[in-house]
């Protein structure tokens, strides 16, 4: 059965940004500086230590996302420790770290989590009513495939 998760008024929001879109998450949560004050945030270890400076507040910071933070973040998610991710990747350059990204972007549709990958979807979750209330997200139900029948060589 699917289960529900509460996602509290005050929300866990993760946010990472490759190097290319970091001035653009900076400029996004500058702006958002206010509606971000009463959430949690968390990030990878270089964007977390630039939005600390950007808005002069604490910043749960993991590593650096090439260096393991990504995958922190992936292991919070499949724990139910994040509510949203803000995920500004760079579409115009490989990263060395694809395959962790491509890794958390699948841990985030796995367990129904919100992500905004570009400044406009930012902005309408951000703006979004449910920011502001607690709210019942589905937990997608695994059970059969958990139970799944693992049969010998075929
Ligand atoms: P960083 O990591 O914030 O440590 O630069 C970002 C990423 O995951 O690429």
């Amino acid at each position: 059965m699917a289960g529900i998760r509460i996602l509290k008024k005050k929300k866990k929001i993760a946010m990472v940004a490759h190097d290319h879109k970091k001035a653009d998450l900076m400029d996004w949560a500058v702006y958002n500086r206010t509606a971000l004050e009463q959430h949690q945030l968390y990030a990878t270890g270089t964007t977390g230590k630039l939005l600390e400076d950007a808005l002069g507040r604490p910043v749960t910071k993991l590593m650096s996302g090439p260096l393991g933070g990504d995958q922190q973040l992936g292991a919070m998610i499949a724990s139910g420790q994040i509510d949203i991710m803000i995920f500004f990747w760079d579409p115009m350059e490989a990263q060395p770290h694809d395959s962790d990204i491509k890794a958390l972007l699948r841990l985030c549709v796995a367990w129904n989590i919100p992500i905004a990958c570009d400044r406009a979807t930012a902005d309408f979750i951000m703006t979004s009513p449910l920011m502001y209330t607690d709210y019942e997200a589905i937990i997608p139900d695994y059970t059969s495939y958990l139970n799944r029948q693992i049969t010998e060589d075929e």
